[in-house]
């Protein structure tokens, strides 16, 4: 059951504004129509007065209070329903990585306050330094009244009891520093591993396409900046709905898991494989043109078409599968999307020309 208390401040705005919002439009439509409230008269009283007749009406208030409650019905139908719309909105926006996100501001926030004690603690190091330089200075000024056998044996002691608590302070800095250092090891490592998480697809352990948009953006700075090319391959497995209908989902996702673990042995550590969508890979290739991104996805056309795949616990036989390839290479003034599209139209053409083959843009 949805919650006021599960919702963002943002989330509750948006349903006090919808709500208000509901409320007012109910309000206009209600002054703007002809309500006929003829059915809740029901006590007349006629007064005769000495130059005519006063004709007096009024409401049941049984009726009132009827209307009354169907309202509050109303308004509160519709809360739920807002309620329910909000939450689908956040789903949509931001439902799928909440958890993994809020690892990682958890995290960064803990790293911040980790580093803010560590700062602390040199500023009262300092402080301290601060305090025995001028303790020194103060027990210099007063000794010149001494004779100078005791203007030594004074000043001995004193650097001996200085020294003893600048190293008891110092020893307390060293550890805390060293805890520190531990914690923020420790946070860094669960800060990565969160980040890891947003960006990569939990079915087959590729990227998703949050790291898709990280990646392209960066590699088309890159083949900018360093005049290489950069080329993008989408591959799609053909009639895979058939596979899903014939044989179930459950083994329909580990022949996508197959298809990401072909791909993934097919291409270098520079590039970078991501879950598109159901059976829908992106592959980006930087340093690579188009001819070079065609025999990749060549590489990866035969290796799946070779495989013959069975269900080891039924020993039922899922024969061949195969897919399509589009190929596309970055030019100049390229967008993400206007890349992505090329490549597409290219798998698009496979498919419409057969399948199981790579088509490449511009051929
Ligand atoms: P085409 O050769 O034109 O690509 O045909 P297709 O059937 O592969 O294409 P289409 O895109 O129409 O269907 C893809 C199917 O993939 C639809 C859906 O049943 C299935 N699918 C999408 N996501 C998943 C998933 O995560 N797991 C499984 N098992 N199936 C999925
Ligand atoms: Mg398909
Ligand atoms: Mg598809």
């Amino acid at each position: 059951m949805i919650s006021l208390r599960d919702l963002t401040v943002t989330q509750r705005t948006m349903l006090a504004a919808g709500g208000t919002a509901v409320l007012v439009i109910l309000a206009m439509l209600l002054a703007a129509s002809d309500l006929d409230l003829t059915p809740f008269r029901t006590l007349r009283e006629v007064h005769f007065s000495g130059d005519g007749t006063v004709v007096e009406t009024r409401y049941n208030p049984i009726a009132l209070l009827g209307i009354a409650a169907i309202g509050v019905a109303v308004l509160a139908l519709l809360g739920l329903i807002l309620l329910g719309f909000v939450r689908l909105l956040s789903n949509v926006f931001g439902g799928a990585f909440g958890g993994s996100s809020k690892a990682v501001m958890q995290a960064s926030s803990k790293l911040d306050q980790e580093l803010s004690k560590v700062l602390g603690s040199i500023r009262a190091h300092i402080t301290t330094n601060d305090s025995y330089a001028k303790s020194l200075a103060n027990a210099q000024a007063r000794l010149g009244a001494l004779p100078e056998s005791e203007q030594v044996r004074v000043i001995v002691s004193l650097l001996v009891a200085e020294n003893e608590r600048m190293r008891n302070d110092s020893n307390a800095l060293k550890t805390r520093l060293e805890d520190s250092q531990k914690q923020i090891q420790s946070l860094r490592s669960s800060l990565t591993e969160a980040e890891e998480v947003v960006l990569k697809d939990p079915l087959t352990g590729t990227g998703n396409r949050r790291q898709f948009d990280v990646t392209m953006e960066k590699a088309i700075q890159e083949c900018q900046t360093k005049v290489t090319p950069l080329s993008l391959v989408m591959c799609d497995i053909d009639h895979f709905k058939r596979v899903n209908d014939a044989f179930g989902h459950q083994v329909g996702d580990e022949l996508i898991k197959m298809f990401a673990r072909v791909i993934e042995g097919s291409v270098r550590d520079a590039d970078t494989v991501i879950r598109y969508g159901g059976e829908e890979f992106a592959v980006i290739l930087p340093m690579t043109d188009q001819d070079g991104a065609r025999v990749i996805a060549e590489r990866i056309r035969r290796q799946f078409e070779s495989k013959r795949l069975t269900i080891r616990e039924t020993n039922q036989k899922i024969g061949q599968l195969t897919a399509s390839f589009g190929v596309a290479q970055y030019r100049t003034g390229d967008d993400v999307e206007a890349l992505v599209q090329r490549a597409d139209a290219k798998l698009y053409d496979a498919k419409s020309s057969g399948r199981n083959r790579v088509a490449v843009f511009g051929e």
